[in-house]
């Protein structure tokens, strides 16, 4: 294949309603698009239970159902979609590089749609120690681990499947929910692979000198505190920060940590967009965040095809 069949209109970094509707938009103007998302199940709308104020819906909906529609609805009109963690990107050339663990993604435009189901360290410990143990991406730093002790802290399907990733690396791996989770201690595929499941535990410090060597956990139905030797502590908590790590600064966070963009999901680098709860939204909805996906699309066609005005009546 050539570099130029290799090169997409535009990539877009997640794949919840912002990002599935800019997809949806930029796909039907036969733009070559791909959706790179980190999980089916790790967005706000993969959370939520029941949806039924998104319009058009006609009876309740579960997240995951309404995410389907959005994602079928995309791919059918030419997306491409890519479950993959992106872990970095060039965005200030005008052909932007997109980093993930399977490889680069080039583009000549970028569409930011992470969401914000981040979170600031906020255990004894975890900010000191990152990088040097504590980790937020199993499938980046499993391989350091080979053969060492670990645990992933989290109970989503995401913490769950990132526990098989490193389950590859060593035999010496567990599981810590914070809750009385015993649907997950009782989980067959876990419990095949040998994996320590401890519920109802809370992450009390992250201890070690030059890198993490214990954790501190306390039983949270005795109050009794236990130091466990670790060496690798996997971060899979969920929280409502906006998720731009990956970004490290490529373009302008507010210091609320949310990208910030004008009207029309425009950052402040040429061919780079955003939308939905990853930007300085006020209201965080589906609806808000898959207009702001429309949005970001029809700017991201018009910086594409250097037109004066973005184009939005379609005769
Ligand atoms: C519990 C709960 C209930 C809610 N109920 C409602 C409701 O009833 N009605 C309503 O309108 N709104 C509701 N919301 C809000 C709504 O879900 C969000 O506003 C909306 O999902 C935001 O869409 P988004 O596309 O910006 O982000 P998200 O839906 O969070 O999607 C972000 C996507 O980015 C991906 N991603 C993250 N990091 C990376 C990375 N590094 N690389 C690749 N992909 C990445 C994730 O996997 C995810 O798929 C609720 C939210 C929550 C948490």
């Amino acid at each position: 294949m050539s570099e130029q069949e290799h090169l997409y209109d535009c990539i877009i970094i997640g794949g919840g309603p912002a990002g599935l509707s800019a997809a949806q938009y930029l796909s039907r103007l036969a733009l070559k698009t791909v959706v790179l998302d980190k999980s089916k199940t790790a967005g706000a709308l993969a959370f939520t239970n029941k949806i039924e104020n998104y319009p058009g819906i006609t009876k309740p909906l579960t997240g995951a159902e309404l995410l389907d529609i959005f994602r079928a609805q995309a791919v059918t009109f030419g997306a491409e979609y890519v479950e993959s963690q992106v872990i970095g990107a060039l965005l200030d050339n005008p052909i932007k590089e997109v980093f993930t663990m399977e490889g680069v993604y080039k583009g000549r435009s970028v569409i930011i749609a992470t969401g914000a189901m981040g979170r600031k360290p906020s255990f004894k410990g975890e900010k000191e120690f990152l990088g040097r143990g504590v980790s937020y991406c199993a499938v980046c730093d499993a391989a350091f681990y080979k053969d060492k002790t670990v645990c992933i802290v989290g109970e989503s399907d995401e913490a769950v499947k990132e526990t098989f990733v490193l389950r590859r690396f060593t035999d010496k791996v567990s599981l810590i929910a914070q809750t009385d989770n015993r649907k997950l201690r009782d989980n067959p595929q876990l419990i095949a692979q040998d994996i320590k499941v401890l519920i109802n535990k809370r992450i009390e410090e992250i201890r070690g000198s030059e890198i993490v060597e214990s954790i501190v956990l306390v039983d949270k139905l005795s109050n009794e505190q236990e130091i466990l030797p670790m060496d690798g502590v996997f971060m899979y908590l969920h929280g409502n920060t906006p998720i731009v790590d990956f970004l490290n600064f490529a373009v302008d966070i507010s210091d609320d940590r949310c990208v910030i963009t004008n009207r029309m999901m425009e950052t402040n680098l040429e061919g780079v967009f955003a939308a939905g709860d990853v930007t300085c939204v006020e209201v965080r909805q589906v609806l808000v965040a898959a207009s702001n996906g429309c949005v970001a699309a029809l700017s991201a066609e018009k910086y594409l095809h250097h037109r004066k005005r973005r184009k939005y009546v379609w005769g």
